[in-house]
């Protein structure tokens, strides 16, 4: 799998194009924002397609999809190198989708235990349905391996974890699970399809969180579920009658749409779907700018003495680095570091004056927040210490802003 970056490699055209595939329309370059509700039909026949999936690229009721977000599928899924996409309100309404759809009461799932807050506060909500959630170290696939049980049915991880940018053996936990015929789900809102393709390395779902690197700009919500092809459904226990009838390689995205979209309702909204994909157009060049000035900070923060650590893929001291150059286009822009003392972290951060001091990540505008008294406030210090969050961790989303200005503003409040 050495080629596997060079198979990732970002398409700017893909960003640019890949919503003018099921059609233009009035040549309008941009996908227009359609607002209806309801689709109607000269034919009733038509109609009755429509329900019937005969019908394809139509539409009934905007809660299942509309041209608008039917557009930004199409882009993600060419992005993404996939068979089929559905975008949700958020990130977290893709993920609730996946995990509440296609698991059972009684299954069980192996996820890293560096997952994102809000799904790892997901996972106590499936805990509760009677689905259990295995959290382990997975840098290395033997500790998933050893979790794995006879109802297991997913592997869960995020391509670099947020805040601390542990990365999975992301490569051997793809072989493990089509050796078992395991569902091999990969969050990749952190790295976006820009700097990592999922399915390089086996995945058969991937989750992006529209609201980050894809857009950007910070001004919309959403998510999206790409199915990469790669799963036998037909194999899977947990696919409803009703979606045995298609193609097997529809059947998962099929019962996520129907019962994961439809039935709870999570709907992107055609607005939301058309400010992200206006936000997509420079993913690119904006994963590869951000990358590169993170780099640079992350090298002048290791260098200076007052930190006591710094985690960033892209520096020869990560634990993962060597997987990292491997497989990742770029380092992307998040880092976390930890000052010598963390009696200071609240100075120096109050010092700063270009970081916004908020929470967000893969915005346009560098971000900075101090992880353990806000987004991981909640979680309380027993989870923390399982998630590897120290007391003084600072994360950074690093944005558009030149590496000279962020680097100085940064040799400021440290001094
Ligand atoms: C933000 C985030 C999510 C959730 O996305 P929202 O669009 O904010 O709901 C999921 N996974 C990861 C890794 C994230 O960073």
């Amino acid at each position: 799998m050495s080629d596997a970056k060079d198979k990732a490699a970002p398409s700017t055209s893909d960003t640019v194009h890949g919503d003018r595939r099921l059609g233009v329309e009035h040549g309008a370059i941009h996908k227009p924002i359609h607002t209806s509700v309801q689709y109607g039909y000269e034919r009733v026949e038509d109609l009755i397609g429509v329900f019937q999936g005969t019908l394809k690229n139509s539409f009934s009721y905007a809660r299942q999809g509309t041209p608008t977000t039917a557009a930004l599928e199409a882009k993600i899924t060419q992005l993404e190198q996939g068979v089929g996409s559905i975008c949700f309100a958020s990130g977290m309404a893709a993920l609730g989708a996946i995990f509440l759809t296609l698991l059972r009461e009684g299954d069980h799932v192996v996820s890293s235990q560096f997952v994102f807050g809000n799904t790892n506060s997901l996972f106590g909500t499936l805990n509760d349905l009677g689905i259990e959630v295995s959290k382990v170290d997975a840098g290395a696939v033997e500790r998933v391996r050893a979790e794995l049980r006879p109802n297991t049915r997913m592997v869960f991880v995020e391509t670099i974890a947020n805040p601390g940018t542990q990365i999975p053996d992301l490569e051997a936990i793809g072989a493990l699970c089509r050796e078992r015929g395991l569902l091999y789900v990969v969050d990749n809102t952190i790295t976006s399809p820009a700097l990592f393709r999922p399915k390089t390395v086996g995945a058969g779902l991937v989750i992006n969180s529209l609201t980050k690197t894809i857009a950007g700009h910070g001004a919309a919500l959403g998510g999206a579920v790409t199915d990469t092809g790669l799963f036998d459904w037909a194999g899977y226990p947990n696919i409803s009658p009703s979606y045995r009838g298609i193609d097997a390689r529809q059947q998962g995205l099929q019962q996520l749409r129907k019962k994961g979209l439809r039935d709870m309702g999570a709907t992107l909204s055609p607005e939301q779907a058309h400010r992200i994909s206006l936000g997509a157009e420079t993913l690119g060049l904006r994963v590869a700018q951000t990358s590169a000035t993170a780099l640079s900070l992350a090298r002048f923060l290791q260098g200076h003495a007052a930190v006591a650590a710094i985690h960033y893929p892209m520096l020869e001291s990560h634990p993962q680095h060597a997987l990292a150059v491997r497989l990742f286009k770029a380092g992307s822009w998040l880092l976390a570091f930890e000052l010598r003392d963390s009696a200071n972290v609240l100075t120096v951060l109050n010092r700063l004056q270009l970081p916004i001091k908020a929470t967000g990540l893969g915005d346009n505008r560098t971000l900075i927040i101090p992880v353990a008294p806000t987004i991981y406030w909640e979680a309380g210090p027993a989870v923390r210490a399982q998630m590897g969050i120290a007391d003084g961790l600072v994360r950074v989303s690093v944005g558009l802003e030149s590496a000279d200005e962020l680097i100085e503003d940064f040799a400021r409040a440290l001094s």
